[in-house]
This record gives C-alpha cells, structure tokens and sequence, in this order.
C-alpha cells in the first residue's frame, strides 16, 4: 500500500484537496483537531470560478441546490442608489454569486468527499513533523490522548490563518495588520427595500453598512467600527448602526451570531518546502471585502491537487509542483491588493474624498464596459498564470486563450472519477491521435473541439491552457508534455 497524502484541516481548503485528491484516485488522510464540523457562516460568497472548478469535480449541482443565488450587488448612499453591478455578464455559465454559509459549504464538500470512501478524521491533531526526503514524519495525537506515527507521502497544511504547519517550518507570515475593525451579525433583517436575493452596501460618512442574503430574509450584516476597539456588539449596537448608516425603517431580529474581527494581510513567500506544502489561510490571508479568501484557498487546492496525483501516480515530474507556489503566490498578491484597494475605498473617512467617491462611482458605474469589468473581475474568471513555468507557446494570431488563461470547454470540464489528464484541443486528425498514443498517461484518449480550428490548445486538468500552437506546430505540445512527463531516474525533488 502506497504512503497516504495527509491533508491538515477540514475546513473548505483541506476538505477540497483531499475530495480532488480522492477523486483522482489518490490515497488521502484529512483530519481535523475539531470533533466537529464548524457551524458558524464565516465566507458567504463562491464566486463563478469556484463554481466552475466544482462543476468538474462533480459537486456544483449540490451547491446550485443549497446556496441563494444573487444577480447582482448595489451601492448605496441613503435612500440614493449609487450603481448596481448585474452578474449575468459574467462570461461563464455560472454567471452569478452563490450566497452559501460556510458551514454548508463544509457540510457538502465533506459528502462530496464521503463519496469517495474517504472520511474526515475528526479530533486528531498533528502535532509535529519531520520531512525525511522520500516522506515526511507526522506524529498524530487522536482523542483519548492516543499517539500515532505515519509516514506520509506529502504533508498538506491547510490548517488555517494560525497554521501549525508553517510555523513548524518556520516561514515568515509576512505583512500588515491594519488599523480597522469590524462587527458582524447574523439576523433576521426586515423592512430592506432592496430585491431580496440582492447583497446590499450602504455608504455614510460614519462609515458602511453591508447587507449579505444568507436565507430568505436571514442576513449577514457588517459594518467597520472607525476608531472604536474591536468588541463583540449586541442586537441593540447593530441595529443602531443599521438605523444611523442605512436607509432607514429596517428590523433586525433573532440574531444566530454577533462578532467582531480585526483585518490582517499577510502571505508566505513560498508554499511549498520539500514535501510539505501550504494551502488557504495557512499561506495567505486579507481583508473579507470582496469575499475572495475561501475562494482563492479553494482553488489553491484545485491547483495543487492534480499535480500531486500525476506525480504521485509516476505519470510526471516532481517538477511540475515547482509550479504551484509560482502560481498560486502570484494570485494572492494580485488579490491581497485588491482587497487592500477595495477595504479603502469603503472606508474613506474624509467627507470630501467620500463625496468625490460617491459621485465617480455613480457616473463611473452607469458605463455598461465599467460595470462589466468589475463583475469579471470579482468573478474570479480572470485569473490566470500568465508567468508559469508551464506554459509554452502562444496564441498569437488565434482565436482563443493563451497560455496561462482559463479554457472553459466541456471535455475539460468533465474529467469524471479518473487520474487528472491534460486535453488535447484540436481537429480530430492523424497528427492529433498520433500524439494522444505518444503521451498516454497524460492526455484524455479523446481530442476535443478547439476554440479556433485553426490552432491546438493544450489544456490543464484544472482548465487553464498549458501550451497553445497554430496548426501543424505539433513540436510546441510535444515539447511541453515532454517537460512535464515521468521522471527519469536521476530527477530528484
Ligand atoms: C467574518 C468572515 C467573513 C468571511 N467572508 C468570506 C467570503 O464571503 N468569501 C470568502 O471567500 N472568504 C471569506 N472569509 C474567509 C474564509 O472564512 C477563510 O478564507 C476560510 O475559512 C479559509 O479556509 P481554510 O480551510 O484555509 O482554513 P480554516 O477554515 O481556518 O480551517 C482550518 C482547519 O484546520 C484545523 N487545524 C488547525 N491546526 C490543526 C492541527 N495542528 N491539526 C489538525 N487540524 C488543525 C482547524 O481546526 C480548522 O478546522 C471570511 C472570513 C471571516 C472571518
């Protein structure tokens, strides 16, 4: 029996990289020092990127089921509609937000990965490791006080913002601690004249008011403190503030959760050190302002998981998860800054910047081209690993993606239960098939339709183009599966 991965946390991160894992046919351990799943709401928003990645894992439709779908956000000064950004423009086919709590979305990924007969092993804690080289040496402590000793083909951290993980490897968390604060409710909202499934931000000079569907007519509401100290408010302090920055006659009731927190933006430089690797909070964590945290933690999982497998399986390199930190960290830092630009936009605090504010936003936002931009933008369908390692070619003079960017299609969307394979997007040929039988253990046994017949696309199990070549330019995807393809034996780590 081949050593288990061992993924650290069963929070949305460990539990998507362990269900990516199993579903690739991996052996994965998870556990979790909890002895039971969160039940707090936390990260509300999967943006349609997320979506699309679940989609091909085999889960979105659970999700679809679950979560309150919501079309568009507005922006708001009183009783004055500044914009309203719809997502139906969203280029993908999940174009909108999926309002979900996270305890559900625990809650379904931890069925999602059942299905594969792999549990989450619950109240057992890792308290130290050794990384030998050929596995590392984890040491378990499970309830009851018992010890365990495993060696695990690679150690996963995704054991959230106080990693044990990271702080065993001794990895800087490098960045700031920002002067702000804020408080959060969960309650039942009436008398908010906005469309129902609508996520609302009301803008006054004190400061927002943000309103976010949870269920029909249960909200999650936060608002920043301004110079007061974090504290944990009650129904009365949420309601005033509601009363005072909101548009006035609206109810708060039964609230299920009242809380306070602090902003922090920090990452690693690396995620990865020999066997060990970090993923989600663990490795990066910003602002809430845009709900990106669990999603970017989500799809660090959907990256580093089918690499993994392939390695794992002997069918590539260990160099290709050389690729993973590359990519991933420059995702985060993309998205740490735009949180950063977003958190301080909302909290201007001098009344002439909010006023020059109020009024960009209200013209800027009636253009449809603005409106757009900042919906794909949230979407997530932007990201992209334009400086991979992995990339070759290009698509110059094609229509369709270049290397680095996603390619949604439907083979590459539905790879089923099966080792992750790349696609080979091109017309169906004698050069095409000749290629799928030179590299069978890492291409689909099928070509799929290109974007352009007049170019070959080489597509990532996790959607992004790995290689892109005009027709007849067979040496560009030869050359980048040679690259990625199995060891030899002198490759170490
Ligand atoms: C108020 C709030 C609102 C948010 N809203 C959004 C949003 O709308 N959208 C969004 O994308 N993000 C949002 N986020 C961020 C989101 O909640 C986090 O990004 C997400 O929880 C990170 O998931 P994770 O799996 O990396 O870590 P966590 O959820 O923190 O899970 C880590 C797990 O590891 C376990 N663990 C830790 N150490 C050990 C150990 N030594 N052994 C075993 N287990 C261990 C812990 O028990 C825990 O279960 C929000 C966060 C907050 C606080």
């Amino acid at each position: 029996m081949s050593k288990p991965v061992l993924v650290i946390g069963a929070g949305p991160v460990g539990l998507t990289m362990a269900a990516e894992l199993a579903r690739y046919g991996t052996p994965v351990r998870i556990i979790d020092r909890l002895p039971a799943r969160t039940t707090q709401s936390r990260a509300l928003a999967v943006w349609p990127r997320t979506l699309e990645l679940l989609d091909a894992a085999g889960c979105a439709d659970a999700f679809r089921a679950t979560g309150l779908r919501a079309d568009a956000v507005s922006l708001h000064a009183g009783n004055s509609t500044l914009a309203r950004i719809p997502f139906g423009t969203i280029a993908s086919p999940f174009n909108y937000l999926l309002m979900i709590a996270q305890s559900e979305t625990e809650r379904l990924l931890e069925e999602h990965l059942g299905t594969f007969g792999t549990p989450v092993e619950r109240g057992t804690e890792l308290t130290d490791f050794v990384d030998r080289d050929d596995s590392v040496s984890c040491t378990l402590r499970h309830a009851g006080g018992r010890i365990e000793t495993l060696e695990a083909a690679w150690l996963i951290g995704c054991d959230g913002a106080h990693s044990f993980v990271r702080g065993r490897l001794g990895m800087a968390f490098e960045g700031d601690t920002l002067p702000m604060g804020f408080v959060i409710a969960d309650v039942h909202v009436a008398g908010l004249a906005v469309p129902p499934d609508e996520p609302a931000i009301f803008w006054h000079p004190d400061g927002a008011v943000m309103f976010f569907p949870i269920t029909q007519g249960r909200y999650r509401i936060i608002a920043d403190l301004g110079s007061v100290p974090l504290h944990r408010p009650d129904l009365g302090e949420m309601q005033a503030i509601v009363d005072r920055r909101g548009p006035g006659g609206i109810i708060l009731s039964n609230p299920v959760w009242l809380s306070d927190f602090g902003v922090n933006e920090r990452k690693v430089r690396n995620y990865r050190r020999g066997r060990v690797f970090l993923a989600g909070d663990a490795a990066h964590i910003h602002s809430p302002a845009g709900g990106q945290g669990m999603n970017m933690g989500m799809q660090d999982a959907f990256n580093l998981a089918w690499k993994l497998a392939l390695v794992e399986r002997q069918d590539a390199s260990p160099r290709l998860l050389n690729s993973y930190s590359s990519e991933r960290s420059g995702v985060a830092r993309q998205i740490l800054s735009d949180s950063r630009r977003m958190t301080t936009i909302v909290l201007l605090r001098s009344h002439l910047a909010q006023r020059v504010r109020n009024f960009t936003v209200k013209q800027g936002f009636r253009i449809p081209v603005v409106r757009r931009a900042i919906a794909n933008r949230l979407s997530g369908i932007l990201i992209g690993y334009p400086d991979s390692p992995l990339n070759m070619g290009s698509a110059r003079g094609l229509r369709g993606p270049g290397p680095g960017q996603r390619l949604v299609s439907r083979c590459s969307s539905k790879q089923g239960n099966r080792p992750p394979r790349f696609v080979l997007a091109a017309r169906d040929s004698a050069e095409a098939r000749a290629m799928i039988a030179r590299h069978p253990t890492l291409l689909m046994p099928e070509p799929c339709l290109p974007p352009d017949e007049n170019g070959i696309w080489l597509i990532r199990p996790d959607g992004y183009v790995a290689a892109a070549a005009k027709c007849g330019n067979w040496t560009v995807i030869d050359m980048a599966l040679n690259g990625y393809g199995r060891p030899s034996k002198h490759q170490g780590l």
